[in-house]
């Protein structure tokens, strides 16, 4: 029987899209997720699943935990540097306090740049590193829309990656982590980490082939023979950074040679999807003329780019007027982001009647803010939404109907990941004909069984949707699609 072995968790992460006229600062978090020391809910968040996974494992591996704090940001524009400084000391200081330790098991997501250190995550691995003892195991989850920096796989001993897009598997993932953690601690396994630099950005959506049928195989390849553990960081294409792009993890039992081997192998492979992955983008009309054309309902239509899961502000009222302009009906769209507009619902109260300016204050290439008629349907204080076991918090929010379409207008932005912030708001989802929904493929999951079908619609916002064009400064070799070929150069 081994002595216990002493374990601390703690997470901090968001998604920093360096082009987002957002700014991210301690209240960001606070708005979102923060759990303080021994306060972190029974539900897992995205990035915290760490907390359950090893509450979950602590008993059946003789481990006493100790927990840090857990903070979480919806993705918004860079992080305020004393905020950075803030949550990373804090963590540090607890890792302190928490005594000798045989593993550091961090929910981190990768992607979070502040003004002045753009490799948070590198410079907190680092950082921990130089902090415990020499023997003592870290283990990272990471999300795959992420930077994959040297500094972090130096000072990382086990990284795992969600290996689906939508993220599904985020609890999964954190249970894997616990288990290899647990195997090299125990000294069972010694873990290494190859990597292989694909040299492109591209969105790789699970829920579609060629990416399902990769992902599967991938999984199969674990835990046969030296292989531990397989992931894909996809890369995270708003975000500047000198390590953007995609890059394979390979974690072998001490065969780094094959590891490596086997990495580039997956890399070329993931490397030769190129162009392949994303599901057929639509413009705003064509569309619009699908979603009129259906027969039966409900058709889902995703405004992809204008997605505050990918940092920007999430106020866009281009779709909204487009589907104005058409005389749309039995439609429901979510959500706009606009607290003073929210405020001014709660004001009017339910029922209300009133002349509402709306939306798109936030950035340019959001349209223009609506001036409308509107009713208020509905308000709700601290209005949430699910994902998967994860219950994501949208703030005060408001039902608002506008020429018979319903909006959902939200104070604390979020992107869509689930039916339920219709429901939630007394709206219900299966009767409309037409649902549409700010996100690139969160709200796939949960919609899907629902759905008619399901539309994709590109529509030119403030997100930097184009890698090939995307005024990138700090990138610091080449990527598909900026050149043809980068393995070649
Ligand atoms: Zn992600």
């Amino acid at each position: 029987m081994q002595p216990s072995k002493r374990v601390f968790i703690a997470s901090i992460a968001t998604e920093t899209n360096t082009f987002s006229p957002m700014r991210t600062d301690l209240q960001d978090f606070h708005d979102s997720f923060y759990a303080p020391p021994g306060t972190h809910p029974a539900t897992p968040t995205l990035c915290s699943a760490v907390y359950t996974a090893a509450r979950a494992g602590a008993v059946e591996l003789g481990w006493e935990i100790i927990e840090g704090t857990a903070s979480w940001a919806e993705p918004g524009g860079v992080v305020n540097q004393s905020t950075w400084d803030f949550l990373r000391d804090q963590l540090l200081e607890e890792l302190a306090a928490a005594g000798p330790v045989d593993i550091v098991l961090l929910g981190l997501h990768g992607a979070m740049v502040a003004q002045d250190t753009i490799d948070c995550e590198g410079e907190l691995l680092a950082l921990v590193r130089a902090q415990v003892a020499t023997n003592a195991i870290i283990g990272v989850t990471f999300d795959p829309h992420s930077h994959l920096s040297h500094r972090r796989v130096e000072n990382a001993d086990l990284i795992t990656v969600f290996k689906e897009f939508p993220h599904t598997d985020f609890v999964e993932t954190a249970e894997d982590l616990v288990r290899l953690a647990a195997a090299a601690a125990a000294g069972e396994t010694r873990p290494e980490i190859s990597t292989f630099d694909c040299r492109m950005i591209e969105i790789f959506p699970t829920s579609r082939e060629p990416m399902r049928g990769f992902v599967d195989r991938v999984r199969r390849m674990e835990g046969k023979g030296d292989v531990l553990s397989i992931s894909v960081i996809h890369g995270f294409m708003a975000g500047d950074v000198p390590d953007l792009g995609a890059k394979v993890i390979v974690i072998t039992d001490g065969a780094k040679r094959a590891g490596d081997a086997m990495a580039a192998r997956l890399g070329k492979e993931l490397f030769g999807l190129r162009g392949r992955t994303r599901p057929e983008f639509l413009g705003l009309d064509e569309g619009l003329d699908r979603a009129c054309a259906a027969k039966a309902g409900p058709v889902v239509i995703a405004d992809v780019w204008d997605n505050p899961g990918g940092g920007v502000p999430g106020d866009s009222t281009t779709l909204l007027r487009a589907m104005l302009a058409r005389g749309m009906h039995n439609v429901a769209l979510a959500s706009i982001w606009d607290p003073i507009a929210v405020r001014t619902c709660f004001s009017a109260g339910e029922g209300a009647c009133l002349r509402l300016r709306f939306g798109a204050k936030m950035a340019e290439g959001c349209g223009e803010p609506l001036d409308a008629d509107v009713i208020v349907r509905r308000t709700r204080r601290s209005a949430v939404q699910s994902f998967g076991a994860s219950i994501v918090p949208i703030g005060d929010a408001a039902w608002i109907e506008v020429g018979g379409i319903d909006v959902i207008l939200n104070s604390v932005r979020s992107q869509v990941f689930s039916p339920d912030i219709f429901s939630n708001m007394g709206i219900d989802p299966e009767k409309k004909s037409v649902l549409a929904v700010k996100s690139t493929n969160h709200f796939h999951g949960a919609f899907a069984p629902m759905a008619a079908d399901i539309l994709y619609l590109s529509i030119d916002g403030p997100y930097p949707n184009d890698p090939a064009t995307n005024r990138y400064t700090r990138l610091t070799r080449d990527i598909w699609p900026k050149v043809k070929n980068p393995h070649e150069t």
